[in-house]
């Protein structure tokens, strides 16, 4: 269990992860750059004394997830795009972990994307102690078909813990016999995807975001200080080059992906290019019924 001062670490955590993906959401418009959504969420984030706990994922139709913006990104939403918002803050290593899609201009993908809510919102009516994780699956997986759609079957909710974003279990997204109960004290994350495509993602092209896997060894002074910058500002949480306050970001991180000390995660797309919908929350498990942490001022 967390004692009283950590909770409300993760309160805060999430509260502010829910009100930065609800401003990024917002602004999801025809002719408006991926990039100033991204800043303006992260910017709030940090503006609330939070940190970030990944860089703000902005991941578009087939993309489940995974793009940020580069430095330099001019990439703008078109009409029809569907377009996931997926952010996360920290305070001290307690993680808020939240996700909303939006349709630029059209409906065409209505129901699309309120399968996708419908499944996570029936997962927090009875997410909470006890509650076998493939239940959630079950849950998930029969919310999205009975809308005529596939769940994301290889992505996944997870478990959380303090500095550590995927720990632990895995929350499916469809029934995996995973009987493993849900116990008091925990931090999870449900994150339905509904896809019209095949209900698998695979590996795409390389995208901006990275983590440190290994420390070293570092010859080279200048890579060795943009490495100690990056572990004190993000310690072991994914980030990326527009979110480091460090000249020529972008061609050190490169640096340190080919000397093995960095690994970038490949963009996910859709096997069949089908189109992707997604919601999260972060939960607590404070008994049988779970404290959702990543409610808006809004209410949801
Ligand atoms: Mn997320
Ligand atoms: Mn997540």
């Amino acid at each position: 269990m967390l004692d009283e001062k950590d909770l409300e670490k993760l309160r805060k955590a999430g509260r502010v992860a829910a009100n930065a993906r609800e401003k990024g959401m917002a602004m999801v418009k025809e002719g408006v750059k991926l990039f100033d959504v991204a800043e303006e969420v992260e910017g709030y984030i940090r503006s609330q004394g939070c940190k970030l706990a990944f860089p703000c994922n902005i991941s578009v139709n087939e993309i489940a997830a995974h793009y940020t913006p580069s430095v330099n990104d001019k990439l703008t939403f078109e009409i029809g795009d569907v377009v996931k918002i997926d952010c996360g803050a920290h305070v001290d290593g307690f993680v808020g972990d939240t996700a909303g899609t939006v349709e630029v201009g059209t409906r065409r993908f209505t129901d699309l994307i309120d399968t996708a809510k419908e499944a996570r919102n029936t997962v927090m009516e009875f997410i909470g102690e006890g509650i076998p994780v493939r239940e959630i699956g079950v849950a998930v997986n029969g919310t999205i078909q009975k809308h005529g759609f596939q769940p994301i079957r290889n992505l996944s909710g997870h478990q959380i813990k303090p500095y550590c974003l995927h720990a632990g279990l895995s929350i499916p997204n469809f029934d995996d016999g995973n009987d493993t109960k849900l116990e008091q004290g925990m931090i999870i994350a449900c994150e339905p995807f509904a896809t019209n495509g095949e209900g698998l993602i695979v590996a795409g092209r390389p995208g901006n975001i990275c983590r440190i896997i290994r420390e070293g060894p570092i010859a080279d002074p200048k890579l060795q200080d943009f490495f100690d910058y990056i572990k004190e500002e993000f310690s072991t949480f994914p980030f990326c080059a527009r979110s480091c306050d460090y000249p020529n970001a972008t061609v050190l991180m490169n640096k340190l992906v080919r000397h093995g000390i960095l690994s970038s995660y490949a963009l996910l797309v859709e096997k069949k290019k089908g189109c992707v919908s997604q919601f999260e929350h972060t939960v607590y498990i404070s008994g049988k019924r779970a404290e959702v942490m990543t409610i808006s001022d809004a209410g949801y």
